[in-house]
């Protein structure tokens, strides 16, 4: 474990003095910051965060201290848990679940910590090793013009001037290159396109300048994809990608179960193994010759040819399935996986020669013996414990094989390897308790938590709309017409400003086609160009409306009066028709469980929680929050999501609605 020098002046106060000192009304946040207002939760969260870092070592307490912090919109937690992270003076990971809250933490929070609480601070934000250029693939870029043919001149050139400057690589800093760039990929590196310790380039490796960096730092600023896939590789004991670090802090907990479960299983996939045979071939044309080159391209084209074939096999229907009752369906399965295995089998014993003689190679070789384990893995299904499926996209097939349960993974290499481990969110409980939470992560149900409502005023500036109990069922087929008029008539009394959240695609096009002839407001539909793009319209023309799905529910942050109405067409219960999910239906089932009410249920409210989170978003906002569904009465789980909402008043007559938005005017 590598312990930092505490940037708290030897002799100073306690950790949670020094940080309440910080939160006061007239501490350094009130003096220095701009429209701070004090805030109680802010200051119970930090404190509460300062005490479980402050408390005794894992040596002497035998496992990590824990804590659950559940803050509600507006409480300010991102400084509630950085400042006693940075001043506990133990090297802490702060992980998020996206990279614009890495970059903003590290371009707003951290110049204004360390300006005004830790001069001295060291923090180093790390991505995924795909953010930043990979010299060695630059070079054999613009060194191969076959490689350019599809390549824009302009972006090149940009690229070629911007690494003159550059110290970082990442490409965060390239705001004009396109999320899906081909070029970007055709020069970063994933792990098994690197070349490592072999690397030409490895002296002035971005990554690895930055791995240098890290260990030096306090504080690193990661992501929950990167931090699980490093505690993945070292379950395996292979070369990590952080540093050690002593405690760390996932903001945006609720996203941890699906993150984790997609890096403790296994994939195969497609898309995998052409990229490697494309790879090799570019690789044997620049450094083989003779047989050697001959002997590779061949094995490649080969094997290329047999995984196409192999994909043939599976259904055309998009979406992910079960494999094990595809295997069951299709009488010839052993023999075509006998047929793939062999071909994997060849090149490996291909590229074993062939790095015998020119050692860079081994990374070819590491490669391509990860993708046969992993389809004999995966192949052959026979671990209880996993569940084994497959997606088929437009072009390509891929195979996984994902945990049940994840809990017995984490507690053997996370929740036994950290002194102190913080997990925060706004959305953690269900029906005020953390319950399904902490049985997810196999959490000690009695593990401390606390829960700080949101300081906004929901009594007073927000109303929460149902529709009468004679309005239809989503079960029902009246339903879906029902659900669009109610919806026109909501925003025509919010005069636009509204966003409206569906919980299927067909739900959210029905709608659109509809409230675009009965409208007199723009009207944006997700898919029509980028989320950003379509946020900042929504903002600028205040009367806009919007409607979407799935990633919309969350991160949506539209302060102000563009924002005035969250409109929800029914409680978002999921299709269980996901292997995944199913299984741990399964699972909970046949533990003696009530998968509806222990898994459903739960999932549900916090999706629900997540989309009602948009309405208010600063302290001036004011808003109606309409759900479309009677469920919420009519059933009996209707009051667990009742419980579950904020406190506004609740009405169930557009008269109210109208006259709240009349207020207003
Ligand atoms: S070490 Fe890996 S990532 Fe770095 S330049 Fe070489 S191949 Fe690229």
């Amino acid at each position: 474990m590598t312990s930092v020098p505490s940037p708290r002046p030897a002799g100073a106060e306690s950790l949670p003095a020094a940080v309440a000192a910080i939160f006061a009304g007239d501490g350094i946040l009130a003096q220095k910051l701009p429209g701070y207002e004090a805030r109680p939760g802010q200051l119970a969260m930090a404190k509460a965060i300062a005490e479980t870092l402050a408390a005794e070592t894992l040596e002497e307490r035998g496992e990590a201290g824990l804590l659950s912090v559940e803050a509600g919109t507006g409480t300010g937690k991102t400084l509630a848990y950085l400042a006693p992270a940075i001043l506990s003076g133990q090297k802490v990971v702060v992980s998020t679940n996206t990279l614009n809250l890495q970059d903003q933490i590290l371009n707003k929070e951290i110049p204004f910590l360390r300006a005004h609480v830790a001069p001295g601070l060291n923090a180093v934000c790390v991505k995924g090793r795909q953010n930043y250029l990979c010299l060695y693939r630059w070079r054999q870029f613009i060194s191969a013009p076959q490689l350019q043919l599809f390549a824009d001149d302009q972006e090149v050139d940009r690229i070629q001037e911007w690494l003159e400057t550059t110290g970082s690589g990442d490409r965060a800093e390239l705001y004009w290159l396109g999320d899906n760039s081909p070029l970007w990929s055709a020069i970063s590196a994933t792990a098994s396109q690197c070349l490592g310790s072999h690397c030409p380039d490895l002296g002035q490796c971005f990554i690895s300048q930055l791995r240098k960096k890290a260990g030096l730092a306090q504080l690193l600023i990661v992501n929950h994809h990167l931090f699980f896939s490093d505690l993945a590789l070292r379950r395996f004991g292979h070369a990590e990608v952080l540093p050690r670090y002593e405690s760390v802090i996932f903001d945006e907990a609720h996203h941890l179960e699906s993150i984790a479960t997609r890096y403790f299983g296994l994939s195969f996939s497609h898309y995998q193994v052409l990229d490697l045979v494309k790879d090799l071939e570019t690789a044997a044309q620049a450094d083989l010759a003779g047989r050697d080159r001959e002997g590779v391209i061949q094995c490649a084209r080969a094997l290329a040819k047999q995984v196409d074939l192999f994909s043939e096999l599976f259904p055309r229907e998009r979406g992910r399935f079960s494999l094990s009752d595809f295997r069951g369906r299709l009488p010839a399965w052993e023999e075509e996986r006998q047929r793939l295995r062999d071909q994997l089998t060849a090149l490996c014993s291909q590229l074993d020669k062939t790095a015998m003689v020119a050692e860079s190679w081994q990374g070819m070789l590491r490669r391509a013996e990860e993708l046969l384990e992993s389809f004999i893995a995966i192949s052959a299904a026979e671990d209880p414990s996993a569940v084994y499926w497959y997606e088929r996209r437009e072009k390509t097939v891929s195979l996984s094989a994902s945990p049940i349960d994840i809990a017995d993974e984490l507690r053997e290499h996370l929740y036994s390897q950290c002194k102190n481990l913080i997990f925060t969110s706004a959305t953690l409980t269900t029906g005020n308790t953390f319950t399904y939470f902490n049985d997810r992560l196999g959490l000690p149900r009695e593990t401390p938590s606390l829960i700080l409502e949101s300081p906004f005023a929901y009594e007073t500036r927000s109303l929460l709309f149902v529709p009468a109990s004679d309005f239809p069922e989503p079960a029902s087929r009246a339903h879906a017409e029902a659900a669009q008029k109610l919806q026109r008539d909501l925003v025509l009394a919010a005069r636009g400003r509204s966003l409206l959240l569906f919980t299927s695609i067909s739900a959210m096009r029905g709608a659109h086609a509809y409230l675009l002839n009965e409208l007199p407001f723009p009207v944006l539909l997700q898919g029509e160009a980028p989320k950003t793009v379509l946020l900042e319209r929504f903002r600028a023309e205040t009367h806009s409306v919007l409607l979407a799905v799935a990633s919309f529910w969350e991160g949506v942050d539209v302060p102000g009066e563009a924002l005035s109405c969250v409109i929800i067409d029914k409680l978002p219960f999921e299709v269980p028709s996901d292997p995944v999910i199913m299984a741990r239906m399964e699972r909970i089932k046949a533990e003696g469980g009530n998968p509806f009410f222990d898994f459903q249920v739960p999932r549900a409210i916090l999706t629900l929680r997540q989309g009602v989170g948009r309405l208010l978003r600063a302290s001036t906002d004011r808003g109606v929050l309409a759900i479309c569904d009677v469920r919420l009465f009519s059933k009996q789980y209707g009051r667990l999501f009742l419980k579950s909402l904020p406190p506004s008043p609740l009405c169930r007559d557009l008269v109210r609605v109208r006259a709240f938005f009349q207020e207003e005017s």
